[in-house]
């Protein structure tokens, strides 16, 4: 099939009407499938039941300087923990305290604590203050967006490159306004282009000057070490962003983030906030009315069975072999079913747990209506968005991490049927 802009009106209606009648057989099929949240699959999951078994014994559970981790205490978290969750931040630590299931809890908790309190630089709790923004790159993690909605702090979005956020746009956005008081970051494998952010990016986020000295750089290292290529020695990188504010003598500017969730088990691994040592404390001393300290036991199991970035890196490379051939089954059927009609583009990442879709515009909400009433559940269109609106009506965030290899393929077939249709309505 050629470039559908090359059709004549009346070849574009009669491929319209082949479709159509391919979608209604599609839809007597009565799938029941689900590509909308990036979950591991249940392989993925029995990858790390040898957790489970890890503190077995009473005996067993005793952490490295004799803590029981059944009694109250060690509310930083066990050393052990921090000293793992460090090690995939690549900070020490010192500079890391353990939170309990969930990495979106510490950033929702983070933005909560200075919306009520405030944060060391700033002018005091950002309740009191007229107006508060935040720079949301798009497309972007909707749970983030949905956090700063929460708290009717007004989101700005920033455009995604390859490389990163557009930092033009983010150093002039900060400079200017003092209202600007944060940014949502996934810098590796991001939420969903799966892009990594470039060392100049990393660097000109580390040399950063806010208006605002209550500015954070919300950084959620969520997919730090969820590669799709590993054992073919293709990793991306990424530049420490802590050193590089250290260099500029700008530590106090972000907050990290990282948890367990897609290396162990997703809601029931273990998750850690990074800063700087200002930062660190003023968050410990809140944390301290919250909780006598998280839950130890899964903190030390997490260590016995993960050991060190060491065995991190082995584990995820299980990972990798379930993942990598679902990543490839979707492009794969993207390129052969999309690719010659020029009504599409989309990423094709090296890790994480996303491919970004854009449809031409106008047609997003579209597909995902088609998808949903031939029984594919696909991630609302313009969740990518702050609020929830793409102006474009094009992102599609295609999640292929839960279903298995059949399904998959069934989802994705039905999928590029949709977009054909979809882009055709659009077109005739
Ligand atoms: N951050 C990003 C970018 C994510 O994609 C997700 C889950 O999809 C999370 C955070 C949630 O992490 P957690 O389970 O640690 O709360």
């Amino acid at each position: 099939m050629a470039e559908y802009k090359s059709l004549s009106p009346q070849q574009l209606r009669r491929e319209l009407e082949a479709l159509r009648q391919q979608y209604e057989a599609a839809q007597k099929k009565g799938l029941r499938l689900d590509m909308s949240r990036g979950k591991p699959g249940v392989t993925q999951l029995a990858l790390s039941l040898g957790a489970l078994d890890a503190v077995g014994s009473a005996s067993s559970l005793k952490a490295e300087d004799g803590t029981n981790v059944c009694n109250y205490g060690a509310p930083l978290g066990l050393y052990e923990a921090r000293r793992l969750m460090g090690e995939i931040l690549e900070l020490p630590p010192e500079q890391v305290i353990m939170g309990g299931n969930s990495s979106l809890n510490l950033m929702f908790d983070c933005v909560s604590q200075a919306y009520t309190h405030g944060l060391p630089g700033g002018k005091g709790p950002w309740c009191r203050q007229e107006t508060v923004k935040f720079l949301c790159p798009v497309p972007g993690y909707d749970r983030h967006f949905a956090v700063t909605g929460h708290f009717g702090i007004e989101m700005i979005p920033v455009p995604m490159t390859e490389s990163g956020p557009d930092m033009d746009v983010v150093e002039k956005l900060v400079a200017g306004d003092d209202a600007v008081k944060g940014i949502w970051c996934v810098p590796k494998y991001s939420n969903p282009t799966g892009y990594t952010y470039s060392d100049e990016t990393v660097r000109r986020f580390g040399a950063l000057s806010p208006a605002a000295g209550d500015f954070r750089i919300y950084w959620d290292n969520a997919y730090a070490v969820h590669h799709l290529y590993a054992t073919d020695g293709k990793k991306d990188t990424l530049l420490n962003l802590m050193e590089e504010l250290e260099k500029t003598g700008r530590e106090d500017m972000a907050f990290l983030f990282t948890s367990t969730s897609k290396i162990t088990f997703s809601g029931a691994g273990i998750a850690a906030v990074a800063a700087s040592k200002t930062n660190i404390d003023c968050l410990n001393r809140r944390f301290a009315l919250q909780t006598i300290g998280h839950d130890k036991v899964n903190q030390l199991r997490h260590v016995r069975f993960l050991r060190d970035i060491t065995g991190i890196e082995a584990h995820m490379k299980r990972h990798e072999a379930l993942l990598r051939p679902k990543f490839e089954l979707v492009v794969r059927a993207l390129s052969r079913e999309l690719g010659p009609l020029g009504i599409a583009s989309w990423t094709n990442p090296r890790g994480g747990y996303f491919i970004s879709f854009d449809t031409l515009p106008g047609c997003a909400k579209r597909v995902i209506a088609l998808c949903g009433k031939a029984g594919v559940t696909m991630t609302p269109a313009g969740a990518t968005f702050p609020l929830g609106q793409d102006p474009e009506d094009k992102n599609v965030r295609i999640a292929p991490t839960f279903p298995d290899m059949e399904e998959l393929r069934e989802a994705t077939d039905l999928f590029c049927l949709c977009v054909k249709v979809a882009s055709l309505e659009k077109l005739t």
